[in-house]
């Protein structure tokens, strides 16, 4: 690491003086890269498969905020968030770019920890950081993520593929994320009223990850393959079940039906959300953050995937006249909205 980090500013090191320094630990491992950083572009050769790209752009106050996230989550995030789209085309991701915006009091060692927590990211998924840009910020840190991947011509999987009769299935579990969400901002305005208060996150470690540090399903992605199940459309679950659901059912012109009872919660969650006086299906249906995967199966599919401890099957896709419904615990009939679910108790 840079000696004397602490002491050292932006300015004095220079653009080319911190880009230097950011990736001279970069490695590269994807045999579809063949330059990464260094050049004008990076050149990636993907001999025949289809190219996936998805991109994010991050803005400080915006999309995070910097008084309760610290820099290596929030690197590390960035590019989960971004991978996890590639993986919900079914596909393998292999490299990303990441471009920083940095105001010039940004420490050094800041950026040094935005930079730690995406490279961890990149070298626990297998993916190539092979470019980005780095330039000042006049308010604010902002960051982008362009993530590449690949996958065969007849792997890659759209939203509008679900048909009639096909399973819903999900990756595991929902609402985490959103509820670790409202914890970390109770403890940030009990700090703001009082800063002696240290932060009580005692117990909470699986929702304050869900939302801190995310993992795209890469796994979920290799699953599927090893069991030979081509999903027929998916979607990551970045807005809240509900809201993807929708996605799906609008771009493949179906209703579907989903279960209350089958909505995978996890038991940290459930008791947090009621501590809130939250609903815990309100927070998976419309919370988000949650990066599982949602896609539908044939139906042929069921014995292969019934027995899945990583995925919960919660309903199945109808013809689009029949509506887009979410059967109750109690067996009421409500029509799935991606909000407003707060009328729904
Ligand atoms: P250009 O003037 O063509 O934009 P730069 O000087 O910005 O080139 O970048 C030089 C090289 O460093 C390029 O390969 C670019 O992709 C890479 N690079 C710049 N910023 C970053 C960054 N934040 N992370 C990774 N690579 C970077
Ligand atoms: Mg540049």
């Amino acid at each position: 690491m840079f000696e004397n980090a602490g002491t050292t500013n932006l300015e004095q090191l220079g653009e080319f003086g911190l880009i230097d320094h950011l990736t001279k630990s970069v490695e590269l491992t994807q045999e579809t890269t063949d330059k990464g950083i260094g050049d004008d572009a990076a050149v990636l050769d993907f001999s025949g498969k289809k190219t996936l790209v998805s991109t994010d752009l991050l803005l400080e106050g915006i999309h995070f905020d910097l008084r309760y996230v610290p820099l290596k989550h929030l690197g590390y995030k960035a590019v989960q968030v971004n991978l996890s789209d590639i993986y919900a085309m079914n596909g393998m991701a292999s490299q990303i770019t990441f471009s920083i915006g940095l105001s010039s009091k940004f420490p050094l060692d800041a950026v040094e920890e935005l930079y730690a927590g995406a490279l961890l990211a990149c070298r626990k998924y297998g993916v190539d950081l092979v470019g980005g840009d780095t330039s000042a910020s006049a308010q604010g840190l902002v960051i982008s993520v362009t993530s590449i991947g690949y996958a065969k011509e007849t792997d890659v999987t759209y939203r509008n593929g679900a048909q009639e009769g096909d399973l819903i299935c999900v990756s595991g579990d929902l609402g985490g994320a959103y509820v670790g969400l409202q914890l970390l901002e109770r403890e940030k305005r009990i700090f703001l009223e009082n800063p002696n208060i240290q932060p009580d996150l005692e117990g909470k470690d699986y929702i304050v990850e869900r939302q801190l540090k995310p993992e795209a399903r890469k796994d979920i992605v290799q699953l599927l393959a090893s069991l030979d199940v081509k999903p027929t459309a998916m979607i990551d679950v970045s807005d809240g079940l509900a809201s993807e659901v929708l996605h799906i059912c609008r771009e493949s012109e179906k209703g579907c039906r989903l279960y209350e009872e089958k909505i995978p919660i996890d038991p940290m969650t459930y008791d947090t959300a009621r501590e809130f006086g939250l609903d815990p299906t309100v927070c998976a249906l419309s919370g988000g953050e949650d990066y599982e995967l949602l896609f539908t199966a044939r139906q042929s599919d069921y014995e292969k995937l019934k027995s899945q401890p990583d995925i919960s099957i919660i309903g199945h896709i109808t013809e689009v006249s029949a509506g887009r419904e979410l059967i109750s615990k109690s067996g009421n009939v409500h029509p799935i909205k991606a909000q407003g679910w707060n009328a729904f108790g």
